[in-house]
C-alpha cells in the first residue's frame, strides 16, 4: 500500500484505515524514507520558518476542545493592537522572518477595516514577506477584503471530515458545512490554503482519520497543519487522553508522500507533547515550523491547551537555537516567504 500511495498518490478510504491500523515501526520507518526523498525533490533539505502573532484569546465560538473558548471564565483575556502586531513584525523581520502569521479566537473587534488596515500596513512595510490569517470563519465578502488588503496565505483547520465528529467537538451553533464553506471560498478568492486536523481528538476513530485523509486528498489544500490533541483543564475535555507523537508523524508521512510539495509544519502541539517532537516531525516529513513571535507578556495567555510551549525554541527570538537543532538532523532554516510551487497568482 505504501509504494502504491508513492505512485498514484492517493488511497482509498479502506487503505487509509487499514494503513493506520495495520502501523508498525517498519512501515513507519519505510513511510518516512519515503516522504523524505519526496519532500527533498521538491524542497530539498530546507525547512521554512513563520512568524506565529496570537493577536487575540478573546473568542465567540465555544469549541469544546478549546482552552480559549467562551466559556472559559479562569483565561485572562488580552488582544494585541495594531502597534503592538507591527512591532512583532519589526522584531521577527530582523530576526528574518518573512511570513507573518496572525492567528486568534474569532474576536468582533477584529472588523473587516480593522483587518484590512492592519494587513495593508505590514505589506506596505514589508513587500517582500507573505501575511498569513488564521481568524477562523468569516464571510466570502469578509475574506475577500483581505484578500484585496495583501493577505496570501489562511489556515483555517477542518478539524474533522466526519460530519458526526465534527457534532461531537462543537456546540450545535457551529456548524461543519459553514467551515467547510469557508475552505472553498477561502479556494476561490486565491488564497494559498491550509486545512488540517487535531491527532488523537475525543471520540475520534481510524475512519474519521482515514476521512480526513481523503478529504486532504480531494481538497488538495497549500498547507496542512496537524497536532496531537492535548486536553484544556478548563475545558470539557479535561482529564482525556492526549494524542501520540507516533501517529502524528505517522500521518504526516502519509500527507507528505499525498501532496509531495505541500507545507507541513511540525506543530507547537507536536512539541509540547514530546521534547523532540519538531525534529520527530522534519524527519518524518514536514518543512514549516512556526516560533512564536508573539509579546512575551501575552504569550502565555493564549493557551489552547495545558503547558503549550512558547519559550526558548518555541519562541522567535530562540530561532537561532531551533536552527542548530535543525542543522543536527541535516535540515537546514532558511529565510524566505517559502511558497507552495502551485501558488494561486489570482488578485482579486
Ligand atoms: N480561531 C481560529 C484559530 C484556532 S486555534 C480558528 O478557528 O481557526 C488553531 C488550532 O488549534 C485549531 O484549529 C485547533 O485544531 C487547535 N487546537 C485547539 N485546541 C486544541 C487542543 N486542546 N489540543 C490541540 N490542538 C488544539
Amino acid at each position: 500500500m505504501i509504494s502504491r500511495l508513492c505512485e498514484s498518490r492517493s488511497l482509498s478510504l479502506e487503505e487509509y484505515a487499514q494503513l493506520i491500523d495495520g502501523r508498525d515501526a517498519e512501515a513507519a520507518a519505510l513511510l518516512a524514507a519515503r516522504a523524505d526523498a519526496a519532500r527533498r525533490q521538491v524542497y530539498g533539505n530546507r525547512v521554512f520558518i513563520r512568524g506565529l502573532i496570537e493577536i487575540s484569546n478573546i473568542c465567540k465560538n465555544d469549541c469544546l476542545y478549546c482552552g480559549i473558548r467562551r466559556s472559559n471564565a479562569g483565561c485572562a483575556r488580552y488582544r494585541l493592537e495594531k502597534d503592538d502586531i507591527l512591532s512583532c513584525c519589526e522584531q521577527g523581520y530582523a530576526l528574518g522572518f518573512r511570513t507573518f502569521v496572525m492567528q486568534g479566537g474569532e474576536d468582533g473587534y477584529f472588523t473587516d477595516e480593522r483587518m484590512a488596515d492592519i494587513v495593508r500596513a505590514i505589506k506596505a512595510r514589508y513587500p517582500d514577506c507573505a501575511v498569513t490569517l488564521s481568524l477562523g470563519e468569516r464571510g466570502y465578502e469578509s475574506f475577500a477584503r483581505l484578500r484585496e488588503a495583501g493577505a496570501d496565505r489562511y489556515l483555517l483547520r477542518h478539524e474533522t471530515a466526519s460530519p458526526a465528529h465534527y457534532a461531537r467537538l462543537h456546540p450545535k451553533e457551529m456548524s461543519f458545512e459553514r467551515r467547510m464553506r469557508c475552505l472553498q471560498d477561502l479556494k476561490r478568492l486565491g488564497y494559498q490554503v491550509g486545512c488540517g486536523f487535531m491527532v488523537g481528538s475525543p471520540y475520534q476513530t481510524t475512519r474519521d482519520l482515514a476521512a480526513d485523509l481523503r478529504f486532504i486528498e480531494e481538497f488538495s489544500p497549500q498547507m496542512v497543519g496537524i497536532g496531537p490533541f492535548i486536553p484544556h483543564a478548563a475545558t470539557p475535555f479535561a482529564g482525556r487522553s492526549a494524542g501520540s507523537a507516533e501517529l502524528t508523524c505517522y500521518l504526516l508521512s502519509i500527507l507528505r508522500l499525498m501532496h509531495p510539495a505541500v507545507l507541513l509544519p511540525a506543530t507547537t502541539a507536536l512539541g509540547t507533547i514530546d521534547s523532540a517532537g519538531r525534529e520527530r516531525g522534519i524527519l518524518a516529513g514536514a518543512n514549516v515550523v512556526m516560533p512564536n513571535l508573539s509579546p512575551a507578556a501575552v504569550r502565555k495567555k493564549y493557551a489552547l491547551y495545558d503547558n503549550k510551549l512558547s519559550d526558548g525554541d518555541e519562541s522567535a527570538q530562540g530561532v537561532e537555537s531551533l536552527r542548530r537543532r535543525m542543522a543536527a538532523i541535516g535540515y537546514e532554516i532558511v529565510t524566505d516567504r517559502g511558497d507552495h510551487p502551485d501558488t494561486p497568482s489570482t488578485i482579486i
